[in-house]
């Protein structure tokens, strides 16, 4: 366990414990760096998680035409948006002789099929978007979570804006 610790955050011991010896502390900027590595090392363990979760899923029949489908020889790659930051995934792609059709049995398992973002992170976008504008969002979200997801890709996933009524904007303001 303390391997594991040292490993990921090891590294940058030396660089923060001068920062904090040096007379003018920034207490800020030592924690980000951390919560980065913490974050960062969620995010290694869940794409490991996805893809041992990938390898042992059945090979699927063709929701088409009902025959067994053929796994292909490469993988497909994906970015997700998860609370843990970005997390890109070689995932198993099977196509049908017969019919030519194709699919991805990992999205399909984690329902995940047309969503860029995962469940929790679209939670917190959620929450965040209808109080404040997407500048503002995207700021808070990067100090309280620590994730990067800018304004326009928030205005992109936020539901109240794929309907064309978010409160915010319907105000015709912007604040922060
Ligand atoms: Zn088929």
């Amino acid at each position: 366990m303390l391997a594991a610790v040292s490993s990921e955050f090891g590294p940058q011991f030396p660089k923060l414990a001068a920062g904090l010896a040096s007379g003018v502390p920034d207490l800020d900027s030592v924690e980000r760096a951390l919560r980065d590595s913490s974050l960062g090392g969620g995010a290694t363990a869940l794409k490991m998680l996805f893809e041992q979760f990938d390898k042992a899923l059945p090979p699927p029949e063709c929701a088409r035409c009902g025959k067994p489908m053929c796994r292909h020889r490469a993988g497909k790659k994906r970015v997700w948006l998860t609370r843990l930051g970005r997390v890109e995934i070689e995932r198993s792609y099977y196509y049908c002789r017969s019919c030519g059709n194709g699919c991805f049995p990992l999205d399909r398992a984690l329902g995940l099929e047309s969503s860029t973002i995962i469940p929790g992170m679209a939670s917190v976008v959620a929450e965040t978007t209808p109080m404040m504008s997407f500048d503002a969002a995207s700021g808070h979200i990067a100090n309280l979570a620590g994730l990067n997801a800018s304004s326009s890709s928030l205005q992109r996933w936020s539901p109240g804006a794929r309907r064309g009524c978010s409160p915010f904007r319907a105000r015709g303001g912007r604040r922060g």
